[in-house]
């Protein structure tokens, strides 16, 4: 658990570092983040799918279906049904007040499941939770992007963007901590988390770059899920 404290801790710094870039209207930064958010899709789609399903369904047997669906299902009804504007990525036209507060909601319980993934995945092996680590970290950065870009576009003080991405890191936090004290997500807390990053991953990245021409972005999608057999090859030597 010590293990997994520590790592939520370092992805929810990134949350804050994607708001300070925000804050300080870094544009060459900003724009590296498109590639991130690319990459990062290519990474997490590539854990969620040959590395956390296998050990979902091992752990949580015949109900693991359900359980995944119901992590896909979750994420959908909290960022984008019961909000009126979500989407990932710096938010460039103004939206109404209340999307700010709303998609904050909305990503909490997102984010509280990027803690219990990260949890999940050490109490399974520590390289799985390395694993769900990176695949996290990688989105932390354009999440925290996303939050303070939205909230300065609804009309609200950067101030704000930075609190709500604090807020999500400790949403993270909170995960960890939760997956350890709540006997439901100890046992099944990989199989929720494992629909909730299948759903970032392939619903919420993806869609962002999908529509945009060019190879730079696909090539940054496929070299992320490159990167996961690399960063796995690498850990089953060192752990
Ligand atoms: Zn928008
Ligand atoms: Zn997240």
């Amino acid at each position: 658990m010590s293990d997994a404290l520590g790592f939520a801790l370092l992805s929810a710094a990134g949350n804050l570092l994607g708001a300070a870039a925000v804050a300080r209207r870094a544009t060459a930064g900003l724009r590296a983040i498109e590639q991130l958010v690319a990459f990062g899709a290519g990474f997490m789609l590539s854990v969620a799918l040959v590395e956390v399903l296998p050990e979902a369904f091992a752990r949580s047997g015949t109900a693991a279906p359900a359980l995944v669906l119901a992590g896909y299902l979750a994420v959908h009804l909290t960022q984008h049904t019961l909000t009126p504007h979500f989407h990932f990525g710096e938010e460039t036209h103004a939206v109404p007040r209340v999307a700010g507060t709303s998609a904050l909601v909305g990503l909490l319980l997102h984010t509280f499941f990027d803690g219990v993934a990260i949890a999940s995945g050490f109490l399974v092996r520590p390289e799985l939770g390395l694993l769900l680590f990176c695949a996290i970290l990688l989105h932390k950065l354009p999440e925290g992007v996303t939050i303070a870009s939205l909230m300065l576009a609804a009309g609200r003080p950067p101030r704000q963007g930075t609190l709500a991405a604090g807020a999500l890191g400790i949403a993270t936090v909170a995960g960890v901590l939760c997956t350890d004290r709540v006997a439901f997500l100890l046992t099944h807390g990989l199989a929720l988390s494992g629909g909730v990053t299948l759903y970032v991953a392939a619903s919420n990245l993806v869609p962002e770059f999908q529509g945009k021409r060019g190879w730079r972005l696909p090539l940054a999608f496929f070299a992320g899920a490159g990167a996961f057999y690399l960063t796995r090859d690498l850990l089953h030597r060192m752990v």
